[in-house]
């Protein structure tokens, strides 16, 4: 496995290795659910690399990007341990240099849910993947649905920007008791730990409500909050059920739609997501 740092490396390098290849972008603090992403990607690709980079473009102010966990060592041990050929692990200065200056706005659906609770979000998430497929130039890159509306809007960048490569979404990793795993979950106590259960129960009572035929979606998202602040620590940001295709808010759930959760538990903010499929 290769670890190189610069960009004039990574094009050399990749110019050697067989193709079909895959990227997996990430911010490290490795865990299974970008496991499952490179598992995903040494099925279908003959060359999987994989980046780790606290993008600081993707940041608000007020946001913990100094506090992002960062455990770079044991992330190159655990890729040892996977199909991985590469690994770019750029500085902040090799990626934004001091006359860089270009942003990508996607517009549209990159404006609601979190990029409507964070101001600036999805431009740098656009920015820092443009710039990671133009320096890769993947055939395959793997996004986990865990993020859903990130996948959207980078589907509808690399569709308006006619960028070759194929964007692969990897369905959701999840904790036994139903957590979505995520870097920042590092950040929980064991009792906020605890507590943070009711985000994929609230998204479970979405889906039993649904089963059961209800298709209002004020209703639901009522009981999906009653139930998220029937317990200790947590603050919705957002509850959201929306057309999949585009995050148009749905008044009644007629075909398929897409619920998703933003919630404090504690100083953590954590997102999570439930695809409900047409009529039971
Ligand atoms: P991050 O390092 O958090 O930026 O995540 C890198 C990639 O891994 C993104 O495409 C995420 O959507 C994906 N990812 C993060 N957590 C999960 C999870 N629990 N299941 C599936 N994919 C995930």
């Amino acid at each position: 496995m290769e670890i190189i740092t610069t960009i004039k490396q990574c094009v050399e390098y990749l110019e050697t290795c067989p193709r079909p290849l895959g990227l997996v972008p990430t911010m490290g603090a490795l865990h299974n659910g970008h496991k499952e992403l490179i598992k995903v990607a040494s099925k279908n690709d003959s060359t999987v690399a994989v980046s780790i980079f606290v993008n600081p473009l993707q940041f608000g102010p007020n946001e913990d990007l100094d506090n992002y966990p960062s455990q770079i060592d044991s992330d190159v041990e655990k890729l040892k341990n996977l199909s991985v050929n590469l690994v770019f692990l750029p500085s902040p200065e090799e990626i934004y240099p001091d006359n860089f200056s270009t942003s990508i706005n996607v517009g549209g659906m990159s404006n609601v849910l979190e990029g409507k609770s964070r101001p600036g979000h999805f431009n740098g998430v656009a920015t820092i993947v443009c710039k990671l497929l133009s320096i890769i130039n993947p055939n395959h890159a793997y996004f986990g649905e865990k993020d859903a509306q990130q996948c959207l809007v980078i589907e509808k960048m690399v569709s308006d920007l006619n960028i070759k490569t194929a964007i692969l979404k990897v369905p959701t990793v999840r904790d036994p008791d139903g957590l979505a795993i995520s870097s920042r979950n590092l950040h929980l106590s064991k009792s906020e730990r605890d507590s943070a259960t009711v985000i994929y129960k609230s998204l479970s009572l979405a889906y039993k409500l649904h089963s059961e035929g209800i298709k209002n979606t004020d209703f639901i998202k009522k009981s999906m909050s009653e139930l998220i602040y029937s317990v200790p620590f947590t603050k919705q940001d957002y509850i959201s059920i929306a057309k999949p295709s585009n995050l148009e808010e749905l008044d009644s759930i007629d075909c398929e739609a897409l619920v998703s959760v933003a919630v404090f538990i504690g100083k953590t903010r954590l997102i999570d997501n439930i695809y409900l499929k047409s009529a039971y």
